[in-house]
């Protein structure tokens, strides 16, 4: 790192860490009653938006970024709200960005909670986000990912006291994703089956189910308050927003699929009609080629998707 940078991250560090109250890596914002979300900052080490509800007798925290560091400020930042134990954490999906902090929850005893996929997931699938050949200080570290203590096919509801949290299986993101539900506060931790004004990263994604899924949500919490997987607190109307996107995506690569494109012609003339709406979302730069391709393979069955994990993984 050049010295002017590291000065700059330095005064960064300083400011964020005496100026604000939260970690440097995220803000926490207050979305309800003992409701809480975690928003990454950019730049920092959280990767991913976490949060937590408190309940009468416990906490349950949702993801725990790409790193034990941030994981460990975020349990600080719990600790100054509540002194209730950390029961559960529930992981939304099994990407690095959502698990690499599990073992700062698991060191204090909490219960790492997720769909079943994502444990036969988590410690493969994971190494493909570093190339064909990963250097083996990666291989080691998506290796030992803490994977989770419980697991459910369907859905579970978890009793902090008497406050209810649903967690919920719904398709689209990578297959082995959970939805968390406070009814009480109408909130809901959409991982990363939400994303707001962000392009997402469809690696592992089924669009077509995605859709519904979305559909699915705005029906049954239209007033909700969603916590996005990536971007800021998202309303209903980001959320649909984001459901346009996908279906914009995937009809512009049928229609373009209709007249006989392929290959970089088509990823052109997509990009062409996608820019001046999305243009200015996180991530475009990052995920709009590759949105175009990976859909574009999908729509023609061509898509690899993660396997199914064979039973007792
Ligand atoms: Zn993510």
């Amino acid at each position: 790192m050049k010295t002017r940078s590291l000065a700059a991250l330095l005064l960064f560090v300083f400011f964020s860490t005496f100026l604000h109250a939260d970690s440097p890596d995220f803000t926490i914002k207050k979305i309800g009653d003992g409701v809480y979300a975690a928003v990454a900052n950019e730049g920092g080490k959280a990767g991913s938006n976490a949060g937590f509800i408190v309940g009468s007798n416990g906490v349950v925290v949702v993801d725990t970024f790409e790193d034990a560091a941030p994981a460990r400020a975020l349990l600080a930042e719990i600790r100054k709200i509540t002194t209730q134990p950390v029961r559960y954490v529930v992981n939304t999906h099994y990407h690095l960005d959502h698990t690499g902090g599990n073992a700062a929850f698991a060191e204090v005893g909490a219960t790492i909670l997720a769909h079943r996929n994502l444990r036969g997931w988590e410690r493969t699938e994971n190494l493909k986000f570093f190339g064909k050949d990963p250097k083996p200080e990666y291989r080691t570290m998506v290796e030992s990912l803490v994977l989770p203590d419980m697991v459910y096919s369907e859905a579970v509801d978890l009793f902090l006291g008497s406050r209810l949290v649903q967690v919920r299986y719904m398709l689209g993101h990578t297959g082995g994703d959970s939805v968390v539900i406070v009814p009480d506060a109408d909130v809901v931790f959409g991982g990363d089956l939400v994303w707001q004004k962000h392009l997402p990263n469809l690696i592992d994604a089924s669009t077509a189910p995605w859709i519904r899924t979305l559909d699915k949500l705005l029906r049954d919490h239209p007033k909700a308050t969603f916590v996005s997987g990536h971007g800021d607190v998202a309303s209903a109307s980001d959320v649909k927003d984001f459901r346009d996107y996908i279906q914009t995506l995937r009809e512009d690569i049928a229609k373009a699929q209709g007249t006989g494109k392929s290959g970089q012609e088509l990823t052109d003339t997509v990009e062409a009609e996608l820019k001046p709406k999305y243009g200015e979302w996180g991530f475009y730069k990052n995920f709009v080629k590759r949105n175009i391709e990976q859909t574009a393979a999908e729509l023609t069955g061509q898509k690899r998707l993660p396997p199914m994990p064979a039973e007792g993984q």
